[in-house]
């Protein structure tokens, strides 16, 4: 999200951006699982772009013939009970039928994206310039999580304050039942406070028609951050065995046999806690850092981080110019 809001604005102001991406797609955390007839969000779940640059472009720029308003709220839970949110009106959260990696393929349509191209190293030149896959290129932005950024930014000799970016783990199940689920009030459960183990279940054929075939039901299941942590090598028959106990315990013991379940193993998942931008870029730096870990998680954070960091090279009227 960082680097397609970073490519899109500059782009808006007249310069050449070119991204390179390791994956054979865009998107990195908002990404999606299609297995048989389901389809799974597998990153991030719920995009929730107000008050955000982000929801201009997503509700009026973009073409938004896929995206949906979730009806049903998100309950929080205590020990797998769920407890009806108090007070109405939080913001509105919003997702794509096909899945929500349709936002980032949206944003990248014009850019020019080059897939499966995993950048290592950098070289920069005499002239100030960089050197990317032989290529030169006036500035960088750098825009994986943070750890990631640091090893190439070691390349170039080059360290920047990030002592205090620690992203957490997170496993995430994705579980397809060939049973289908009585009415529930909510498409997500929370444990906010982190203490069970089982920290987000999303209900993602109750968030959104087409994520399961016509009597089925698909749920991602987001395990907790000390969960992941201690068993993230862990094989995957147990950690579906434990995801499905909380399951059962919710729903009843019918539901211990999906037809589907896969593990998601992030190691960055999202931020705890950040290095912030404008301690970590400088105005007149032409290699910039940016993505969730100098912001904070979440999508629209990391679309915001990524018009930032083009405002530190174009000069922040330019971006507004642009609009
Ligand atoms: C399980 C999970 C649940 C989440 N839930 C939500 C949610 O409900 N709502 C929400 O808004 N956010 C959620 N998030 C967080 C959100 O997905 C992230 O904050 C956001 O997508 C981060 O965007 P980014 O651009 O900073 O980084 P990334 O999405 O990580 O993008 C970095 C990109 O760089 C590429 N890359 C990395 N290294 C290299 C390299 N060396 N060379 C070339 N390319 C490279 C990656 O493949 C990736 O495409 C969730 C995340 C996870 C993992």
């Amino acid at each position: 999200m960082s680097g397609l809001a970073a490519a899109r604005a500059l782009k808006a102001t007249g310069h050449q951006a070119v991204i390179f991406e390791k994956n054979d797609h865009v998107g990195g955390r908002i990404a999606i699982r299609r297995i048989g007839g389901y389809v799974f969000d597998s990153g991030a779940s719920d995009l929730v772009p107000r008050g955000h640059a982000l929801e201009q472009v997503m509700l009026h720029e973009l073409d938004t013939s896929d995206l949906i308003k979730i009806e049903k709220p998100l309950y929080m839970h205590a020990s797998l009970r769920p407890i009806m949110p108090e007070g109405r009106g939080g913001p509105e959260r919003y997702t794509y039928r096909s899945g929500n990696n349709r936002l980032p393929e949206l944003l990248a349509a014009d850019l020019d994206v080059r897939l499966n191209q995993q950048i290592e190293t950098l070289e920069k030149l005499p002239s100030g310039s960089y050197k990317v896959l032989a290529e030169e290129y006036d500035a960088v932005i750098l825009t994986p999580p943070i750890p990631q950024t640091a090893t190439i930014l070691w390349s170039v000799s080059e360290s920047r304050p990030f002592a205090n970016a620690r992203y957490r783990p997170c496993l995430s199940i994705m579980l397809g039942f060939a049973l289908q689920l009585k009415e529930v009030h909510y498409h997500a459960l929370l444990d906010p406070e982190q203490r069970h183990p089982l920290m987000w279940l999303s209900l993602e054929s109750v968030k959104s028609p087409n994520r399961a075939p016509e009597g089925h039901t698909a749920m991602v299941v987001q395990l907790s951050p000390s969960y992941s942590l201690a068993n993230f090598a862990a094989p995957e028959e147990r950690i579906i065995g434990d995801t499905l106990d909380y399951i059962t315990w919710l729903y009843g013991k019918e539901w211990d046999k999906p037809e589907v379940s896969v593990v998601k193993r992030w190691k960055y998942s999202q931020p705890d806690s950040v290095a912030l931008f404008d301690t970590v870029n400088e105005p007149g730096q032409k290699l910039i850092v940016s993505g969730d870990g100098v912001v904070a998680g979440r999508a629209e954070n990391a679309y915001d981080s990524g018009l930032k960091a083009a405002g530190l090279l174009t000069g922040p009227a330019a971006l507004e110019a642009a609009g």
